[in-house]
């Protein structure tokens, strides 16, 4: 924590379980003690502790929309923040997502009531809609629309020093997801599934690709791969139409966050 800021891939899988990619979830430290998590999907907050980031050092999560490998570990949060063990947070943990996160907390503690819902020191849940977002920190994060579910947020974070990073979540082409990555340092883009295969909500890595050099992102991280489309040449079919700087996401992979 503190240091030099960076991106942590703690999850660059999907909904099909694998050894080596975990459900999405992202780790943003700022490199002035604020750490925020993209997503949090099943496990992610395990990933978090084994990366070094145990719960006491989050501040926020940030939810792109309610698919269960997007925010499942809302269960595992919620009661984890319950626990009288473990240490104690310094601060609320706070979780941004869009309005329909708020009827799904509700409907989980309806299904564990002596078990989930932590009291408001602990846990604070704020619906967010397309526009300025006030984040703990310095971080500034407009949130955007994006095309997959109607709960869909996309995230443009602004880092203290100007460097910004856009995370689509699950996505779809057109101008929203444009205006999300636009001139973004860093695109964080799914490229989930196979041209062949397509899955309407999704995109494969050429249409990524073209979608990130429309935006003129910088530097295209590419991810939340099903186990089809890695059998895929992921970088030579996003090559057809970006030539920016390109990688490809992997668990555990550490990005810096600087231009
Ligand atoms: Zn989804
Ligand atoms: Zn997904």
């Amino acid at each position: 924590m503190g240091g030099a800021a960076r991106l942590i891939v703690l999850g660059s899988g999907t909904a099909v379980p694998r050894a080596d990619r975990a459900t999405s979830c992202y780790l943003v430290d700022d490199g002035e003690g604020t750490v925020l998590l993209v997503d949090c999907g099943p496990g992610a907050l395990h990933r978090a502790a084994a990366a070094g980031y145990p719960l006491p050092a989050l501040d926020a999560v940030l939810l792109t929309h309610i698919h269960p490998d997007h925010c499942a570990d809302l269960v595992a949060l919620q009661f984890a923040l319950r626990s009288p063990l473990g240490a104690p947070r310094p601060r609320p943990l706070v979780v941004y997502g869009h309005e329909s996160v708020g009827l799904l907390v509700a409907r989980l503690r309806n299904a564990w009531p002596e078990w989930l819902a932590p009291g408001p020191d602990r846990f604070e849940l704020r619906a967010v809609e397309p526009g300025p977002v006030s984040l703990p920190g310095r971080t500034a994060a407009p949130a955007f629309r994006v095309a997959h579910h109607a709960s869909s947020l996309g995230w443009c974070l602004t880092l203290p020093d100007g460097f910004t990073l856009a995370f689509s979540g699950d996505a779809t082409e057109g101008a929203d997801l444009e205006a999300l990555g636009r001139e973004a340092d860093l695109f964080v883009l799914e490229a989930a599934v196979p041209a062949e295969a397509a899955v309407p909500g999704h995109l494969d890595p050429a249409r990524s690709g073209r979608v990130a050099a429309a935006c003129r992102a910088r530097h295209l991280l590419l991810t939340h791969f099903y186990p089809e489309v890695l059998e895929q040449p992921i970088a030579a079919l996003a090559r057809q139409g970006f030539e920016g700087r390109l990688t490809l996401a992997q668990d555990g992979l550490v990005v810096p966050l600087t231009h």
